[in-house]
């Protein structure tokens, strides 16, 4: 199996001791099965995964901006612009 670590899921099976071979949900640490349904996980990995977004959307605007990388990173809070993107 070919699959980016980091993206896996962290859970391991108790009885086997084998680590779960399943993709985690977007911006968690687990899959659906090992806790990656329940509210407050889903409700955590989604603003991960919005500051992740908000984070390549502005590496993209300075690409093409052409300004230095450390001036944007100050800039941009992650947070806040998380919660502006959220519905
Ligand atoms: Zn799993």
């Amino acid at each position: 199996m070919d699959m980016d670590e980091s993206r896996r899921c962290t859970a391991t099976a108790k009885r086997s001791g084998e680590r779960c071979g399943r993709a985690a949900i977007v911006g968690g640490t687990v899959c659906s099965v090992h806790g990656g349904k329940a509210p407050q996980v889903r409700q955590a990995a989604e603003v991960r995964a919005a500051k992740l977004a908000v984070h390549a959307e502005a590496e993209r605007m300075v690409a093409r901006a052409g300004s230095p990388w450390l001036a944007i990173d100050a800039q941009v809070d992650p947070v806040r612009w998380a919660r502006l993107l959220s519905p």
